[in-house]
């Protein structure tokens, strides 16, 4: 079986030798390889440029290493009758609840407050409530959205919850999001239905003075319409982690923006250890011609 790893942003020097050792028996080729394109069976891809696997008449899976797909699906040369499967991993699966949970305790506790009064060296306190009254919503409830608000509830939060179909999980409310969410933390796939859905007029559902956090993926908001609420004062800080493109621009006013901190999209990281047993699996079931795990489903996008 020949596999080719195509990458934007992962180091191939980091995955494709920890991909030989871990599937002996496959041919792994880099784009940088001499071989031939009919070979080709699998893409292992991470983020891959636009048409890079095109020309592939082989193709018969293409394995994300990343959670989200949006590129990979908005690309025509990915041919319809491929699936495309996703990574789900126990790793990152952790990580993100982890790093949510950091954001939102730091806005909770009011450390941008504090830190933005430090650097003007201004001494004053403010009322802290108990995270029991700290309305915090978490849009997207799917492998990362679940387990993060789970966490959020279990730490004490009063944690509302948005996906498409209904969900039971414990000590999460799932009907008002946005006018509840004194912190909006976003972990929704970019898709259709969710690009450009923080804009202007459901920004302006939050509590004045709330918070947002966008682990998923920068184009969910409408940057023009955060800043501006930002610097009126109606939105008090956003944590960003993914942006509309990365690494984000160095003249863009996100980087000196006092009410924003900007994280190099870290939130929750594929590493080689926890992703290639999900790789290998799926090989092997491609090849018993069993069930693939994690395939995305092309119309919904995610
Ligand atoms: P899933 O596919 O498991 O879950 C997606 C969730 O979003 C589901 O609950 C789904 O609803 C909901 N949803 C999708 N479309 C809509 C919509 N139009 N309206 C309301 N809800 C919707 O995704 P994951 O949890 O695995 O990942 C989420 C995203 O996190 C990824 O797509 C990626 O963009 C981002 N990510 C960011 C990382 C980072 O480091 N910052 C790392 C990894 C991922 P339903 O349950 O009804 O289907």
């Amino acid at each position: 079986m020949a596999i080719l790893f195509v990458t934007g942003v992962e180091d191939p020097a980091t995955w494709v030798p920890a991909l030989r050792a871990r599937l002996p028996e496959a041919r792994v080729y880099t784009e940088a390889d001499a071989f031939d394109r009919r070979e080709i069976e699998i893409a292992v891809v991470a983020a891959p440029r636009a048409g890079a696997l095109r020309d592939l008449p082989g193709l018969r899976l293409v394995q994300s290493l990343w959670m989200g797909v949006d590129g990979l699906v908005a690309d025509p040369t990915v041919p319809r009758g491929v699936p495309i499967a996703r990574m789900v991993d126990p790793e990152m699966t952790s990580q993100m609840p982890e790093a949510a949970l950091a954001h939102v305790l730091h806005l909770h506790r009011l450390h941008d407050v504090y830190a933005r009064q430090q650097r003007e060296r201004e001494w004053r306190q403010w009322p802290q409530p108990l995270a029991g009254r700290r309305g915090v919503g978490v849009l997207g409830l799917g492998q990362l959205g679940a387990r993060t608000a789970a966490v959020l509830a279990a730490a004490g939060f009063r944690v509302h919850g948005f996906s498409r179909s209904p969900k039971r999980i414990d000590g999460v409310e799932t009907h008002t999001v946005l006018a509840a969410s004194e912190i909006l933390v976003n972990l929704l796939p970019l898709t259709a239905g969710t690009r450009g859905l923080l804009d202007a007029p459901r920004l302006a559902w939050l509590p004045h003075g709330a918070c947002v956090v966008n682990l998923g993926r920068g184009e969910h908001i409408v940057d023009a319409d955060l800043l501006a609420a930002l610097d009126a004062g109606r939105l008090r800080h956003a944590v960003l982690d993914v942006f509309d493109q990365e690494p984000l621009p160095p003249d863009h006013p996100y980087w000196t923006h006092p009410a924003v901190t900007v994280m190099p999209h870290v939130a929750a990281q594929s590493t080689p250890e926890s992703c290639l047993p999900v790789v290998a699996e799926n090989v092997r079931r491609l090849a018993a011609g069993e069930a693939l795990l994690h395939l995305v489903d092309r119309d919904s996008g995610y």
